[in-house]
């Protein structure tokens, strides 16, 4: 273990100060009084931000549908235009804006940096899609009659985000809704309300770069639970983004369902991973530890169940240990550190919650112990493995920690059906060099997730393809592939362009 001095593992004034100067958002983060916003790398305070009001909230979403009348009208290619204006902003503010990620929500910086990069990525992916909003043409069953599919802008997004993917989650959104010609109101994790100021600098950098948008074209609303409340119920946000628990999305989409709005839910995950006796452990043990490990086990992706055959089950878990115990864990700013911290203090009581009950239950738990005590209000743990062996037992929940509960498998038909028997749904992954297991796997019978990869990890998804999983994940997709329909409306439209006026299926009248 690479413990590092817990006396560095401080903020100091200077660095948070110039962080915040360098976005040039320092003014909106001392307000005398509103969300006080801490770094969970040493538990200090990093500013006091202004939070929103319901007549506050009311006025911005008012803006909001007055910027969406016009923002509709542009091409769509300009609206992709402005987009990779905002996705050069983003290229040129990348290290600062990953630098903020890291001090407000303790990632990596090498994690914080492909967070922000997949905010380019998905600028550029929006862009090219700005020029492929493609609707269909229909054969007509009545002559001189002509049908088509067109999409249409929709309206105000409504976008509220976690605080551990506290910007991309937003880029994911906003790039796609924008091109599609919807404006975008995001509520951010009130944990991470600073990465928004600073993004929403860099879209009005972007928008003087265009040459002006409508005002209210991103809105901001800072504030908790209660903002995102308020946001929900307003009919006139015709589609609500939600990323962040099942316990979130079950009250959200109820919410936008009674209202009749449309819901794009991203929820928790409960991931496994399948090892099986062919797989090439050089590659699945390095796959395991980011996934379980990586961003401190706050994923959506993580980690958390681990299936191995019989065969390989002791060199996998003696090979896991060992791994373990090199893990850099630390300040998460310090090169080569693999582990920061967990969000706060109310992230790491749970996971103790979890470890104590795992320990009536396991045959082993290692790890989950509290490092850098003496840091004050910053919560370090060493990520703790789980042994459940032979136990047919699942793990039912997600807990937002590094702890990854590990099982004996000898069927695989058996485990997949363990892959698949919690309430979630969201990524899964296949260790095995045999095409049959792999392609049983993936098949309509395999893993039941929205997320299925072979001889990878359950974490690090790309742009391109659709993300977003079942069950109680919500059944969301965002990102890459045909995601963007979520944020239009479809049209069906026929012309007649005869002089009689036949009627489908032949009706007489
Ligand atoms: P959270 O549910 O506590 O909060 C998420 C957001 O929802 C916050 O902005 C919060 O203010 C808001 N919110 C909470 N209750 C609300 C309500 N009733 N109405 C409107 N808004 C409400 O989640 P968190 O702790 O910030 O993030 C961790 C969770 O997010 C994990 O479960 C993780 O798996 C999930 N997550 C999922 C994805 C995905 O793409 N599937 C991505 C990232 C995180």
């Amino acid at each position: 273990m690479l413990d590092r001095a817990a006396s560095s593992i401080a903020v100091k004034a200077d660095d948070r100060d110039a962080a915040l100067k360098a976005l040039g958002i320092s003014e909106a983060c001392t307000a005398p009084s509103g969300l006080a916003v801490h770094s969970p790398i040493d538990g200090s305070l990093l500013a006091t931000v202004a939070t929103d009001t319901p007549a506050s909230i009311d006025a911005k979403i008012a803006r909001s549908a007055a910027a969406f009348a016009e923002w509709r009208t542009l091409p769509a290619p300009r609206r992709g235009e402005f987009v990779r204006l905002l996705g050069e902003a983003l290229r040129s503010a990348k290290a600062d804006l990953a630098a903020l990620v890291t001090l407000e929500a303790g990632k990596i910086t090498t994690e914080a940096l492909g967070e922000v990069q997949e905010m380019i990525d998905i600028c550029d992916f929006a862009v090219g899609l700005s020029r492929q909003l493609h609707g269909l043409t229909i054969q007509s069953e009545r002559p001189e009659h002509k049908m088509a599919e067109v999409w249409h802008p929709m309206g105000p997004v409504g976008v509220i985000s976690a605080f551990n993917f506290p910007v991309a989650v937003w880029a994911w959104n906003a790039a796609l809704a924008l091109v599609c010609g919807d404006s975008v109101i995001w509520k951010p994790s009130e944990k991470t309300p600073l990465v928004a100021f600073a993004c929403a600098r860099l879209f009005a950098q972007a928008a003087a770069a265009f040459g002006g948008v409508p005002d209210g074209l991103l809105e901001v609303l800072i504030g908790d639970r209660a903002a995102g409340e308020q946001l929900v119920a307003d009919p006139r946000v015709p589609i609500i983004s939600a990323t962040g628990s099942s316990a979130m999305g079950r009250i959200v989409g109820a919410r936008v369902a009674d209202r009749f709005g449309r819901a794009i839910l991203e929820l928790g995950g409960n991931n496994a991973m399948i090892v099986a006796p062919s797989a090439d452990l050089s590659l699945a043990i390095p796959a395991i530890l980011f996934g379980a490990v990586g961003t401190c086990g706050q994923r959506c992706t993580s980690t958390r169940r681990l299936f191995v055959h019989g065969d390989i089950y002791d060199e996998v878990i003696d090979r896991l240990h060992r791994s373990y115990a090199t893990l850099a864990i630390g300040d998460p700013r310090e090169e080569g550190t693999l582990v920061g911290p967990l969000i706060d203090g109310g992230a790491y009581r749970i996971m103790q919650s979890v470890l104590d009950d795992a320990r009536g239950k396991a045959v082993r738990v290692v790890g989950g112990e509290r490092m850098y005590g003496e840091v004050g209000e910053a919560f370090y743990v060493r990520p703790a493995i789980v042994e459940f062996g032979d136990d047919i037992s699942n793990v039912q929940e997600e807990t937002f920690a590094p702890i990854l509960s590990v099982f004996r498998y000898t069927d695989l038909a058996d485990a997949i059906a363990r892959n698949n028997a919690v309430p979630q749904g969201l990524s899964s992954s296949i260790f095995t060099n045999d095409v049959r297991e792999a392609e049983l796997f993936t098949a309509a019978v395999g893993s039941d997730c929205g997320i299925a990869n072979v001889n990878l990890g359950t974490s690090g998804a790309e742009i391109g393809g659709a993300f977003g999983g079942e069950k109680a994940t919500g059944g969301g997709r965002e990102s890459g592939s045909d995601a963007w329909r979520g944020y239009m409306r479809r049209q069906t439209q026929t012309t007649n362009y005869g002089a009689t006026l036949p009627l489908a299926q032949g009706v007489k009248f």
